[in-house]
């Protein structure tokens, strides 16, 4: 790893998901000559949009967030349109063709579920989640001007002389003449509780009535709640298969309303591995569950157990095959995993008097909340830059 005390970046980017990533690099292919740092708290790149390379079951891939990406607006957004565009002509992503099945209760009226995450065009990424956003750097990073710093947790900044410097958990500084807050955990105040620190670290930096803008967003935050996720992902048998002969990698069950309130679950997300093993991500939004899951005195009986809602679901199904065993499960709990309520205004995105911006689902952008949203503020973001100078 680079030691990163003696340098000063032109930019440094706190977080490493899929907003981070395509400001970047389009801030690289928009002429940008300096150096930048991308600075993550986990082990590789994608954040909410990322792929659980696992240690303990090797050679598995889960997609453990946000399995595609699904995008609406491209007809009111050019930039949009065009990167979209990109990323499809340098195979990055490719058209979702997978099975998209919906399941629904016996009182139900099917009519057709508006889900947010599978309506307009979807896409998947041509390899993983993790996969896509480092190859969208990786493509524009001809000269070599970006430094990683991953398992790296900024938990305080300073800003002296025109300068941030960022500490991390892990004792490392970095200094920069500009800061890109990809995600607002040090703007909000659940940063108080995971970071363990007496103050929102950006308030600590810039103290109240020194910008108005900053303490507009501040502000607006405070009130901005998130949808709180659990991911189960099961590692099944190599036994294990679908019971008719479908190919493709993905394949997506949503439940409407009625059967997420009897089982708990909102989708179930086949993932065909390289090795031919079939990997099931759950996806649980419902607090109630969540909680019990944490409270639980027994994991391994509660994951058990997760095997009969998953029969039961499934019981009768054209081609699910009931699971009887399995070789691990392992959950992923995203505290935040979607903003909701309050939108940050766009025009918040940029607090040009202490070389300060932001980017990330939070913006009150079309696809808020969503890999859309993530995407074109980054795009966005790039050209306010430009703007500036
Ligand atoms: C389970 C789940 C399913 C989803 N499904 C869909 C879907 O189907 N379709 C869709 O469009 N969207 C979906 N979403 C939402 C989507 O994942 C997000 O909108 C998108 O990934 C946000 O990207 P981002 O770059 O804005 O933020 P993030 O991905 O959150 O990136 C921010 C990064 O910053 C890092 N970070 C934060 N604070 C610090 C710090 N102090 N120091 C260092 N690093 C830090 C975080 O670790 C994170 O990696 C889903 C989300 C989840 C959790």
């Amino acid at each position: 790893m680079i030691m990163s005390n003696d340098i000063v970046y032109d930019i440094a980017i706190i977080g490493g998901g899929i907003s981070s990533s395509v400001f970047a690099s389009t801030h690289l292919k928009n002429g940008f000559k300096g150096r930048i740092a991308i600075i993550e708290n986990g082990r590789n790149l994608g954040g909410r949009s990322s792929t659980r390379n696992s240690f303990k079951n090797s050679g598995w891939q889960l997609n453990h967030g946000s399995p595609n990406l699904n995008i609406c607006n491209t007809s009111k957004n050019l930039l949009l349109k065009t990167y979209i565009q990109e990323l499809l002509d340098l195979n990055m992503i490719q058209l979702d063709s997978s099975d998209l099945i919906e399941l629904y209760g016996e009182s139900s009226n099917q009519c057709k579920l508006n889900y947010d995450f599978h309506s307009c065009q979807n896409y998947i990424s041509s390899s993983s989640m993790s996969d896509l956003s480092k190859k969208i750097i990786s493509y524009n990073n001809l000269k070599n001007q970006v430094d990683y710093y991953f398992q790296t947790l900024i938990y305080k900044l300073n800003y002296e002389n025109n300068v941030w410097i960022l500490t991390s958990k892990n004792g490392n500084k970095f200094k920069t003449k500009f800061l890109v807050c990809s995600s607002n955990l040090i703007l909000h105040k659940r940063s108080l509780d995971i970071l363990n620190i007496s103050q929102i670290p950006l308030r600590k930096a810039i103290p109240v009535n020194y910008d108005k803008k900053i303490d507009k967003i501040i502000k607006l935050l405070y009130d901005q709640e998130y949808i709180e996720r659990l991911t189960f992902l099961i590692y099944t048998k190599s036994n294990y298969g679908y019971k008719d002969k479908y190919k493709k990698k993905f394949r997506y069950f949503l439940l409407d309303n009625f059967l997420e309130e009897k089982f708990k679950f909102e989708r179930i997300i086949f993932q065909k591995q390289v090795n031919n093993k079939l990997g099931i991500v759950l996806h649980t939004r419902n607090i109630k569950f969540i909680n019990e899951y944490f409270q639980s005195n027994n994991k391994q009986k509660f994951k058990n157990s997760l095997l009969d809602k998953f029969n039961q679901i499934f019981d009768k199904n054209f081609c699910i095959n009931k699971l009887i065993d399995y070789q691990d499960i392992s959950i992923m709990s995203w505290r935040a995993s979607q903003p909701s309520g309050i939108r940050i205004p766009e025009n918040l995105q940029v607090c040009e008097n202490f070389n300060l911006a932001f980017c990330g689902d939070w913006f009150d952008l079309d696809g808020f909340g969503r890999i859309e949203g993530a995407i074109l503020s980054a795009l966005n973001l790039s050209y306010k830059i430009i703007s500036l100078s």
